[in-house]
Order: structure tokens, then C-alpha cells, then sequence
């Protein structure tokens, strides 16, 4: 495993981390949980993903209660977590980033985590009614409070991740050093387009989510949906439609062939080729079950191999955005 700085911060990150998203609270107990926590750090994993929404707090909670049942010394890991959407019905409750929502969420989230301090905290989308300037403030605030150690956001474009550094630069604040954004086969233009001069410009940092477009990639929808797998929960039958486009269908058979070739599994390839980016400073991976994080992690022999499958790849995804 490597640990690669989040751009130019001191902070290191093992090049693949762990997620809680429809995980941990939905299809994963928490006996699950500790059983995945701990193989990805006995794994050298150090990076662990979560967010106030995901399950409704649920998943904070039993990241929370796992760390403290393995006895993990603080200075060990990295945790972090994410805030817009909010977790209660109400005015300045929901869908913001406003000061007001902010400080009582990032409160309610060490709650939950039962720790001092987080040591990312994301803005999880941007908020076009609060000024940029109330949040850059009460982010910056977070940190010399002690409260979390670094801040970024998640799903900003270029020009507003740009507005809030300078907002940061001009007041002498805590600035944003990482963004995390979706980035996967199907999904690419963002990571290698739109941000392209936010790495050399601010020293952008990006921890990249849904590597395997959800599981689509590891080939498993290719004949229908599979019982309990993400792709057959009501509630994300939004994703159904990758899965259900020819021109992606056709995409994932080749590259189901490919990865054959290369004695790897499609998975373990729709990793390796993310963490092959050098921009990305951690992948995180999301898994239902022991055996989908091993065969995950396995995806770190691929990496020497890289350079040389990545025109082939390229090939097969060629007009898909
Ligand atoms: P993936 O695209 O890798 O999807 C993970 C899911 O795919 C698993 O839960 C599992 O679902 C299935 N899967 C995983 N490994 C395999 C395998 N080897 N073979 C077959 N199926 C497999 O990542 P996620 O979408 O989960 O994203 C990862 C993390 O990123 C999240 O946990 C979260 O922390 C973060 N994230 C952040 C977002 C943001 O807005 N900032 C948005 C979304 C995610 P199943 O078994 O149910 O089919």
C-alpha cells in the first residue's frame, strides 16, 4: 500500500480507503463492519470515508462504536466526514451550508463518532444561498476550534472550489485541500478536464468515490440484477440506468475480456486504473462483504502493470463521457 499526500497537505492517505455509503447502517451490522474495518487496516488501509447522511447518522455511529470495540489508537487512522444534506426535517436543517447548520452538525457528528475531532471534513455539495464567505468562515473555524484538521469539498465544480480558496488565501483562512468527486470508467471528465489546473494552481488533494460505478464495473449486472446487490435496493433504482445502456453493456463485456487476459478480475482493474492516476490521492471502496474487499485490495498487484493496459482500457470506454 502507498500513502500519498491530499495534494500538496502534509497529510498522507493509503491509495485505497474504505467507505460506508448503503454499507454500514443499510446492508452492513455492525459486527459486519468490524469485521471489514479491521481487514482493511490490517491491510494497511488508514483512510475511512463516512458522512452525517449516510443511513441518517447510522453509520457514524457504528464507525464510532467499531473503532472504539478494536481499541484503534487515535493517531492511527484517518476519518472523516461530510455535511449539506443534513439529518432532521426543519429550516437550516437541510440542504445547506449555512454557519447555523454547520456548527450543530459537525457537533452531532462527533457525537456519533464518539471522538474529539474528525480529521477531514468535506462540504458534501455546494450550497448556491449561503455566501461563500459564511462557509469558508465557519469551516476554517472548524479546524482552529480544533474540531477537524483539514476541510474540501465534494461534487464542486472548478470555478467554486476556486471561489472559496481565494475567499481562504485573501482572509488568511484554513483553505480547501481536497475535493471528492465521483471518478470511475464512465465517469471521468471532471478528475482528468474540468479540474486539471486546481492540482498545480492550489495543490488540489481528490479522494475519488464509486470506483466500480456502484459494481457495475466488476461485470456482475451484465445477465440482470443479482438479490440483495446495490443495483436491486428500490431506493437507488436511479442507477439501474447505467447498467441497462448498450453502449456501456458492450463497454463492460470487453472489459470483463480484458481483465481476463490480465489473470485480474474486472474489479480489481476498475481500481487499479483509478488509483493509477496520480492526481488521486486515495480511492475509496465501498464492500459489502469480506470477500469483495480482499478481492478490492488485490487490486494493488495490478498497479506495475498499469501503464501498459491503460491504451487498451482507454480504447474500450472511447466515446463514453
Ligand atoms: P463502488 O462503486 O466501488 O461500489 C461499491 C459496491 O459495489 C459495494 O457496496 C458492493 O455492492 C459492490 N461491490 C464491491 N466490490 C465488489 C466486487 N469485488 N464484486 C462485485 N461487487 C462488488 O463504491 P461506492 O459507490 O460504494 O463508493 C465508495 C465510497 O465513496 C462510499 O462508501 C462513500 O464513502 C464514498 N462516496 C462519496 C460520495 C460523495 O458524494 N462524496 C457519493 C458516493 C460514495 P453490493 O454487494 O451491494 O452489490
Amino acid at each position: 500500500m502507498e500513502y500519498r499526500r491530499l495534494g500538496k497537505a502534509g497529510l498522507k492517505v493509503s491509495q485505497l480507503s474504505l467507505g460506508s455509503w448503503v454499507t454500514f447502517g443499510k446492508q452492513v451490522d455492525r459486527s459486519k463492519a468490524r469485521e471489514l474495518m479491521a481487514m482493511a487496516l490490517d491491510n494497511g488501509i488508514n483512510f475511512f470515508d463516512n458522512a452525517e447522511v449516510y443511513a441518517a447518522g447510522e453509520s457514524e455511529k457504528i464507525m464510532g462504536e467499531v473503532i472504539k470495540e478494536l481499541k484503534w489508537p487515535r493517531e492511527k487512522f484517518v476519518i472523516s466526514t461530510k455535511f449539506f444534506w443534513g439529518i432532521q426535517e426543519g429550516v437550516n436543517l437541510r440542504n445547506t451550508l449555512n454557519r447555523k447548520y454547520l456548527v450543530q452538525a459537525m457537533d452531532g457528528s462527533l457525537k456519533r463518532l464518539n471522538m474529539d475531532f474528525v480529521d477531514i471534513v468535506y462540504c458534501h455539495r455546494p450550497d448556491p444561498e449561503t455566501p461563500i464567505e459564511e462557509t469558508v468562515f465557519t469551516m476554517h473555524d472548524m479546524i482552529t476550534q480544533g474540531k477537524a484538521l483539514y476541510w474540501g469539498t465534494s461534487e464542486w465544480s472548478a470555478a467554486e472550489i476556486m471561489e472559496a480558496w481565494q475567499v481562504a488565501d485573501r482572509h488568511h483562512l484554513h483553505k480547501p485541500i481536497v475535493e471528492q468527486p465521483q471518478y470511475n470508467l464512465f465517469h471521468r471528465a471532471r478528475v482528468e478536464k474540468e479540474y486539471a489546473r486546481l492540482y498545480k494552481d492550489i495543490g488540489l488533494g481528490l479522494t475519488t468515490w464509486s470506483p466500480l460505478a456502484s459494481g457495475i464495473l466488476s461485470g456482475k449486472y451484465l445477465k440482470g440484477i443479482p438479490e440483495g446487490s446495490r443495483l436491486s435496493m428500490g431506493s437507488l433504482s436511479w442507477l439501474r440506468e447505467h447498467a441497462e445502456d448498450e453502449r456501456k453493456i458492450e463497454a463492460v463485456q470487453s472489459f470483463v475480456g480484458l481483465a481476463r487476459e490480465t489473470g485480474f478480475t474486472p474489479s480489481q482493474l476498475a481500481i487499479a486504473w483509478c488509483s493509477s492516476n496520480p492526481v488521486v490521492s486515495s480511492v475509496i471502496l465501498g464492500a459489502t462483504s469480506e470477500a469483495q474487499l480482499k478481492e478490492n485490495i488485490g487490486s494493488l498487484e495490478l498497479m506495475p502493470q498499469m501503464s501498459d493496459l491503460k491504451r487498451q482500457i482507454d480504447t474500450i470506454f472511447d466515446g463514453i463521457p
